[in-house]
């Protein structure tokens, strides 16, 4: 197994046809040479998303999104770069068969790396406290509970022992306690740092790729806050995981659906009743990226919260959202108002089992969530079920439909045919896929228009890279700079390079607009000549001289002695000096 490296991330782009690769997830309108489409990254209305086939980038000119092909995959799927790089490489045959998406780990920053490995140390320490501590408060909970050895094992359940503190532990491992406070381990009171989890079972929370980053820690006692979870931190964010994806993802060969739940204990009586492959939101809402994550498991989703009203309403929100997203949601066949540990618990793992092997299809479940709700005592009542119903049946297929109108007639008295028509009355547009815009057009003011102009010509050709970097060699904008740097850095492989090229780089929102604006914006699509960029790094050059005068004015307004400031001020005649030959030299250009 290798690593894609950026040679064969180019070489698939090349072989990707933007154009083909776009239309497979959204309809396209040929618009002369471009084709149009609805953008589906905002609320669209007018195509206004254009895909240009001959440069292979796409840009939205409502919402500023935009890219190449890998960036519109990863956007649209909401997965990783490397991600969408091997799935635009499956679409277009490219031989995959020697690298694996586990073997490529995004580069991480150092800090980062010391938060991975703080809760690394974290994790280990408080696995060892739980088996090697002697509260009999701790056994009892585990055996109570039927935390067995082996459940302890595979969830990697820990304990933050009082006796042994986990934040001065991790203090004498070399982490400082703001490092520890920022993973939110460690919380401050009266000039000490304390452990946010002292005497609690901690459950650790980990990202799809197997790092823990958070924790849930439930206390032994009922009479406290029962689960107090990790706060966000630089390295979590609790709407981008589910509790045990990495474990339910492993298992996704085992089984064909996923069960969808609330909490880690209730996960656990899942795994234990015979499906491992469960996950948790530990909440009642749904983010969209865990809707994604949820997508990308390709399964049948069993939802499997409390039998309370709360955990019903649960059901109804979160079955609602994976339904619009086009998953197939059935609901396990809990009838009692208990939540699934207990069931496992009180009844037995096979009851619970069973509910999740014969559960309810989604419409069952809205039928009778629809009768809870307006109890179908009135003329008025019936009529609001068969709206909340319809409203849900709309997004099945024929089949569905005519089966679940006949069980609405039944319900409800009205006739089929009048239902069936009511239902095909219905605005049929799908639902949204997101509300809002996932970026914003970034402003790109702050950029000289000259510097904009010379990275036009940077993209355009070696040659004009070449006589930048002997002629100026910078840019003043840090942002644009950067961008001059990386695609010199181009020019030492390749001998031409392509805006769709440059947008592999790992790039920030500001320079990809950048870049886009410089390939679409026909400002940029003017003839090129050495001699006007020639004009355009003096007129930087100009610039920069400009913003040093107006450093070196206040500093000549601070300085404190009279020799600074006749230093200054002959700093000051210098750089005009500098500017005035500058000119010169334009104007002489100019001729
Ligand atoms: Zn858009």
């Amino acid at each position: 197994m290798r690593r894609l490296n950026d040679e064969d991330i180019a070489q698939i782009r090349q072989q990707a046809n933007i154009v083909d690769v776009i239309s497979s997830y959204i309809p396209l309108q040929q618009a002369g040479s471009n084709y149009k489409a609805i953008c589906p990254f905002h609320d669209d209305t007018n195509p206004s998303l254009s895909v240009n086939a001959q440069k292979q980038i796409f840009k939205c000119f409502a919402c500023g999104v935009g890219g190449n092909v890998f960036t519109f995959v990863k956007d649209y799927e909401e997965i990783s770069f490397i991600e969408a790089v091997i799935k635009v490489g499956q679409m277009v045959g490219f031989d995959l068969s020697q690298f694996s998406v586990d073997n490529y780990k995004p580069k991480i920053d150092n800090q980062t790396s010391r938060y991975f490995r703080l809760m690394d140390e974290a994790q280990q320490y408080i696995e060892f406290t739980l088996t090697n501590t002697k509260d009999d408060q701790v056994r009892d909970f585990l055996k109570d509970r039927g935390l067995t050895q082996s459940l302890i094992k595979t969830f990697q359940i820990g304990y933050i022992d009082p006796n042994f503190p986990l934040a001065k532990y991790l203090n004498k491992k070399g982490y400082s306690y703001q490092e520890i406070e920022a993973v939110h381990l460690a919380t401050l009171s009266d000039g000490d740092y304390y452990d946010v989890f002292n005497s609690r079972i901690l459950f650790p929370i980990k990202t799809h790729d197997n790092q823990v980053v958070a924790y849930t820690a439930r206390s032994l006692t009922d009479n406290q806050t029962k689960y107090i979870n990790s706060a966000t931190s630089p390295i979590y964010q609790k709407a981008n995981i589910l509790y045990n994806y990495h474990n339910a993802m492993e298992r996704a060969y085992k089984d064909d659906s996923v069960v969808v739940c609330e909490g880690v204990m209730d996960v656990i009586a899942f795994h234990k009743s015979g499906h491992p492959k469960s996950v948790a939101t530990l909440g009642t809402a749904l983010s969209n990226q865990q809707v994604q994550l949820l997508k990308k498991m390709n399964s049948d989703i069993v939802l499997g919260f409390d039998g309370d009203t709360a955990g019903q309403q649960a059901m109804l929100n979160i079955g609602t959202v994976l339904r619009e997203n086009r998953l197939n949601v059935f609901v396990y066949n809990n009838n009692s108002t208990d939540d699934p540990d207990d069931i496992s618990q009180k009844r037995s793992k096979e009851a619970l089992k069973e509910m999740v092997d014969k559960p309810k299809h989604w419409m069952e479940f809205i039928l009778e969530y629809g009768s809870k709700l307006y109890s179908l005592t009135s003329y008025n009542a019936k009529k609001q079920v068969v709206e909340f119903v319809l409203n849900h049946l709309k997004l099945f297929d024929k089949i569905d439909q005519t089966y679940f109108i006949s069980q609405l007639s039944n319900l409800t008295g009205f006739d089929e045919q009048t239902l069936g028509t009511s239902l095909s009355e219905m605005p049929s547009k799908a639902v949204k896929r997101r509300v809002e815009p996932i970026k914003k057009s970034v402003t790109t003011n702050q950029l000289l228009q000259s510097e904009k102009q010379i990275l036009s010509y940077l993209v355009d050709g070696k040659k004009y890279g070449q006589m930048f970097k002997l002629q100026l060699g910078y840019l003043i904008d840090p942002n644009a700079n950067d961008l001059a740097l990386l695609i010199l850095n181009l020019y030492n492989v390749h001998d031409t390079i392509s805006v769709a090229d440059c947008l592999n780089l790992n790039l920030n929102p500001i320079q990809e607009s950048v870049l886009l604006e410089i390939s679409e914006d026909s400002l940029y699509q003017v003839p090129k000549t050495e001699k006007h960029l020639k004009e355009l790094m003096i007129q930087v050059q100009i610039a920069d001289i400009d913003n040093m005068l107006k450093i070196n004015q206040s500093h000549i307004l601070k300085a404190e002695s009279s020799t600074e400031k006749i230093k200054l001020m002959n700093e000051k005649i210098e750089l005009h000096q500098r500017k005035d030959k500058l000119k010169m030299e334009a104007s002489d250009e100019e001729i």
